[in-house]
């Protein structure tokens, strides 16, 4: 589909800035894009707003001119893409001590510490130096369905893990320039601060992140391989305009797949990578432990005994005694 046709935007952006008593801003905020006709997840802190908000034309139009006409927040800078309808279902503005938490004894205060900013060209440039190592700071399931080509995977589930993780790693960034990428440049803006922090002297990060870069006329999203992780109904964009290799596989057969799924079990809730056709053989459910929950969601929806059931994990344990 075009642009010209559609007829919604979703804005994701993020600027660190001080807000005075996020708790009022966020419920006079939460008041105006409501009125707006906006929906989706802001969150304000001392330290600034972060967002992605989904509308039509105009009304992503207003929230930008109204937003940028605060003194606090006239430097944002948006991104801003196409879509069919809205990206989320609700509304929320929730004040936070943090907009994203790497729970450090002292935390990082970009505007003071952070690794230097990177154009795409200039990441598109640095990405192809034998001199740098590329870090994904994001998370193994974002990681998994798309990534730059050469990228370490730090295997983490949560932002706040990094930390350790790196620390736990330090031989693999040791003697190099340390290149960091996320979705939308906030994670990394605190990362890269983080890695200064550790003794890393040479810190670049992608500006802009991983969405701007592959809205990029020049770099055209090249180098990028898969699909980016996002975080609301869309799950996932594409990236390389060049060219689209498939690298998201089957968390059940391995083949190549970037349909995205939530473990069925609802204690579990998993990001699981599954064609359609597995989910169903699978009940989506990660395990056979996963299958079992009392409460899982695929047998809710399908109406299915614990007999039906009983006889899905026979098969699926067949199954798995052919292939081992
Ligand atoms: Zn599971």
């Amino acid at each position: 589909m075009t642009e010209e046709n559609q007829s919604y935007r979703v804005l994701l952006y993020y600027n660190y800035t001080y807000v005075e008593d996020p708790e009022t801003f966020a419920a006079e905020h939460l008041a105006f894009c409501k009125e707006l006709g906006l929906k989706g997840r802001i969150i304000v802190a001392e330290e600034g707003i972060n967002g992605t908000v989904s509308g039509t034309v105009e009304q992503t139009e207003a929230y930008m001119q109204e937003l940028t006409g605060d003194e606090r927040f006239k430097d944002t800078e948006f991104k801003v893409d196409y879509a069919d309808g809205h990206a989320f279902k609700k509304m929320h503005v929730r004040p936070r001590s943090e907009l994203v938490s790497l729970y450090l004894e002292d935390d990082i205060n970009p505007n003071e510490q952070t690794g230097e900013h990177l154009s795409p060209k200039e990441f598109y440039e640095a990405l192809q130096s034998d001199e740098t190592i590329v870090l994904d700071a994001r998370n193994d399931y974002e990681y998994d369905l798309g990534h730059f080509r050469g990228a370490i995977r730090p295997d983490i589930n949560a932002f706040r893990e990094l930390p350790d993780w790196v620390r736990e790693n330090r031989e693999k960034l040791e003697g190099k320039k340390i290149l960091t990428y996320c979705t939308g440049g906030i994670r990394c803006e605190k990362f890269s601060g983080f890695l200064k922090e550790e003794g890393f002297d040479d810190v670049a990060q992608l500006h802009g992140g991983i969405v701007s870069y592959g809205k990029d006329p020049e770099v055209k999203g090249e180098l990028w391989d898969g699909k980016c992780y996002v975080f609301d109904q869309r799950i996932s964009v594409p990236i390389n305009q060049v060219e689209h290799r498939v690298i998201g596989r089957d968390h059940f057969d391995g083949e190549p797949c970037e349909r995205y799924v939530n473990c069925a079990d609802p204690d579990c809730n998993n990001q699981i990578i599954c064609s359609e056709e597995n989910e169903h053989k699978y009940m989506r459910s990660c395990t056979t432990e996963c299958m079992t929950h009392p409460r899982n969601r695929y047998m809710e929806e399908h109406g299915l005994t614990a007999e039906d059931v009983q006889e899905k994990i026979e098969a699926r344990k067949a199954e798995q005694m052919q292939n081992a």
